[in-house]
C-alpha cells in the first residue's frame, strides 16, 4: 500500500525544474521561467512563461486536463488515504501489544501454577 503512495520519478534528469530560467524564444530576453504549477484558465500546468510584460510568451510543456480544483481534490483524497493507513498501522500495533500482553499473562499464570 505504501509503495502506491510513493510517487515514482520517471522524469529524465534534463527535465526543467521550478525556477529554471532560459532565454525567451520570442523576445530573446533571459526572462523565460519554468514552473510546474502555472495556472492557465483554471488549469495547473507545467510551463515556461516569459516575465517581460509586453511579451508574456507561454509554452506549456505537457498538457494536462487536470483543473486546479480536481488537483486539490486528488491531493485531499491522497491525504485521507495516508491518514487511514496511519490509523490502520496504529490499530494493528495496539492489537499486537494486547496479544503480547495476554501471552505474557498466560505464561506467567502457567509458571505460577508449576511452582
Ligand atoms: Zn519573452
Amino acid at each position: 500500500m505504501k509503495a502506491r503512495l510513493l510517487r515514482q520519478e520517471r522524469r529524465s534528469g534534463t527535465r526543467p525544474a521550478n525556477g529554471d530560467v532560459r532565454a525567451c524564444p520570442d523576445c530573446g530576453q533571459p526572462t523565460c521561467e519554468f514552473s510546474e504549477r502555472f495556472r492557465f484558465d483554471g488549469n495547473v500546468v507545467p510551463a515556461w512563461v516569459c516575465g517581460v510584460p509586453p511579451c508574456r510568451y507561454r509554452e506549456v510543456v505537457r498538457h494536462t486536463s487536470v483543473t486546479a480544483v480536481a488537483a486539490s481534490g486528488m491531493l485531499r483524497r491522497a491525504a485521507i488515504e495516508v491518514q487511514a493507513g496511519a490509523r490502520r498501522t496504529m490499530l494493528k500495533a495496539r492489537a499486537q501489544t494486547e496479544r503480547s500482553q495476554r501471552h505474557i499473562e498466560t505464561t506467567r499464570a502457567a509458571v505460577e501454577k508449576h511452582k
